[in-house]
Formats: structure tokens, sequence, C-alpha cells
């Protein structure tokens, strides 16, 4: 056994920044777990880098309060569940279901991908085994906000990211209709229905609605009238917290409703389907308590009829724990992945390889140890934001 020795947490943010959109891939923060042999595991978290840095090398001010690489050094890397819930512990008094949940989520998952690497086994062993031969990643289309730009140019390059997903092998699709005032209620009907046309019929299909109600009649009105489309879920249809409204909507719903993508740990989760009765969950791997915590997610939501399909908007560390998060649980039918093939985004795209194939739809299992990526060290030595004098 080689112990824990060390945590390094590293800010990275690519040259080309776009602060008034929506695109996660710009920057990221980069958790290196280490042992006492040199070996190290990756993470990382969607969550501010600089902010998570801080938390997680603040000082120990108390039990609950404490250093984190105080809480990790000399651990055995593979006692997962046990470490986790020091962490919690650990950080209990400034973290809870935020910041904190975000910065553990990222040790989390570096931890899966050290211990899997010193036992030579792929992460999702350590999570039970593989529940499924293959792997069903689904391909999220995003044009980007509008930004002044007409919605014929905004369908033109939703139209231009299908084929490219389709291209790349994708199967499964999530059309992002954050169309806001430029079309109303009607018209967004006609255009996901037009989105369904272009895409043809056996292309797996969802909607992300980006929080466009606040009342759950005026979101069902559209719900019926695109269920003839075969949407498989719906979500962000109201606002994040306004579960009792996600279970008015999901009352009869044609269409599954899907939320939680900020949501942290099984306690949260456990709120959305029981109050808000959705259908699916979609909380981040990389915020919600890592692969440990997901797994117990994916569980209770089998005892709910539920399911799991995380949210995943960064590098591929957060792809690759998709991967093996979704191999390990049969409750969880897809899982997103930003593809290189349609997003230029230099994090997403040279932070960490290989990217895996995707083939009439599915991938294979990954048989590497541990996440079964390499990291980029050149990229991050360039990209890093904690030494500026080396940049
Ligand atoms: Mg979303």
């Amino acid at each position: 056994m080689s112990k824990i020795a060390g945590l390094e947490v590293i800010p990275l943010a690519s040259p080309v920044q776009t602060a008034d959109d929506l695109d996660g891939t710009t920057e990221t923060v980069l958790v290196r777990v280490l042992d006492e042999d040199g070996r190290f595991g990756i993470g990382e978290t969607d969550a501010p880098a600089a902010v998570v840095k801080g938390f997680l090398e603040m000082p120990t001010a108390h039990l609950w309060s404490r250093n984190m690489s105080e809480v990790l050094i000399g651990s055995d890397p593979i006692e997962l569940a046990a470490i986790w819930q020091r962490m919690y512990e650990g950080v209990f008094w400034p973290g809870r279901r935020g910041l904190g949940v975000h910065a553990l989520s990222a040790v989390d998952v570096a931890l899966h991908d050290l211990a899997g690497k010193q036992h030579g086994v792929p992460a999702y062993k350590l999570m039970g085994g593989a529940r499924r031969e293959r792997l069903r990643p689904y391909c999220t289309i995003y044009p980007g906000l509008p930004r002044g730009r007409t919605i014929a140019t905004l369908m033109g390059e939703i139209c231009g990211q299908f084929e490219a997903a389709l291209e790349a092998g994708y199967r499964a699709v999530k059309m992002e209709v954050l169309f806001f005032d430029l079309v109303t209620d009607m018209e967004l009907v006609e255009l996901i229905r037009q989105g369904r046309r272009v895409l043809g019929d056996g292309i797996q299909m969802a909607l992300d609605f980006g929080y466009r109600w606040t009342n759950w009649h005026d979101a069902r009105r559209v719900l019926d009238r695109v269920a003839d489309s075969d949407i498989f879920f719906a979500e962000a249809t109201l606002q994040h917290d306004d579960l009792d409204g996600h279970a008015r909507l999901a009352e009869g719903s044609p269409i599954r409703i899907c939320g939680a993508e900020a949501a942290a740990t099984r306690w949260e989760i456990r709120e959305w389907l029981e109050r808000g009765k959705v259908g699916v969950v979609q909380p981040n791997i990389t915020r919600g308590g890592g692969l440990t915590e997901i797994r117990r997610i994916a569980e209770l939501c089998e005892l709910h009829g539920a399911e799991v399909v995380p949210h995943g908007w960064k590098t591929g560390i957060t792809a690759a724990a998709g991967q093996h998060f979704q191999a390990a649980c049969p409750a969880a039918p897809l899982f997103e992945v930003v593809s290189p093939h349609v997003y230029d985004s230099l994090l997403r795209r040279e932070l960490v390889s290989p990217e895996p194939d995707v083939v009439d739809g599915t991938m294979a299992l990954p048989e590497a140890p541990g996440l079964g990526i390499e990291l980029n060290e050149e990229l991050v030595e360039r990209l890093r934001t904690d030494r500026p004098a080396a940049r």
C-alpha cells in the first residue's frame, strides 16, 4: 500500500475566455493527489478555480473546518468511502451542499484515478464493476447565448452541430433551446419540431430550456405540444429551486422532467426525488460529491423509479468520470459529453487524452487503470494561473 502523500490544486485558464456566455470549458481547477511512490491521480471540479484552491488549502480552524491535505495525507487511497466521509466531516462547517462538496468532488475523482492506478484496474471496478457492456454518451448541442443573433442564425448553428455530433458517432443529443424572448412559446414548439425533423427518427433527443419559465402551466403547454417529437427528457424548465413546481409539472407529463444540475449530495437529490418528483436528476459528478456520491445517488434513484444523467461541461477529466460512472450504475441511461468534435475548446480538446471513439452511439468500457487518461503536463504548465511568471 502506498499512502497519500500530498495534494496539489492547480487553477487553469484558456487564453480565450467567454465570460458573457455559459461555457465552463474555458477554465478549470485541476486537483492532483500524490502517493508515496510518486504516482498521482487527477480530478477537477466545475466551480471558481481560485476559490476552490483557497478552500482546499485553507488552514485548519477546528475539526469541522480542516485543511484538506491534513485530512488526506497518510490514508490508503482505496478506502474511498471512508475518506469521503472524513472529507465531508472535515469541511462540514464551511462546505455543506455547496463549494465544499464541489471541492471534495474533485478530490474524490482523483482518488478513484490514483487507487485504480495503484491496483491496475479501471475506476469503475472500484465502484463495484461493470453493469453494462457498452457506454452511451449524449452530445449537448449549444450554439451559445443569442447575443444579438437572429433565430435563423442560431438554428443554422444548431443544425451544423447536429451534423458534427452524428458524424462523430453520437446517437443521442440534447438540443439547448436557450432562446429567451427571441421566440414565443408557440414559436419554440415549431423550432423543436424542426430540430427533430433535422435529426430524423432513431436519434435520442432531449431538450434543455435554460430555466425559461416561472410557471409550470406555461411549461406544460409547450411540453404537451412537443411530445410527438419523441423527447427523452425536458431539462431546466422551471426555476432550479422550485421543487413544488417541478412536482406539478411532472404529474402526468408526457415527457420525463429533468432537473438538479446544480444540486450536491444524495441529501439534496432526495428532495428532488421525493418533493420535486422528477424522473431524471442530473447532478454533476465533479460538483455533487464525486464518483462515490454519484453512485449512491444512482442507487437512490433506483428506489424512486428515476434515473441519473449527470451534467458535465468541463474538460476530458469530467468526461472520463462520466464513463466510469455509467459503467458502474444501472440507473444511468446516458451521460453528458462536450464533444471536442463539436466544440473548439483548448482545455476540452487537449488537457487529457485519449478521447474515446463513439461508434454507432456507444463507447467501449475503459480498460486502462484509474480514469484511463493521461494529463498533458505541457498544457498544464502553459495555462496554470498560479504562477504568473511562467506564462
Ligand atoms: Mg443544463
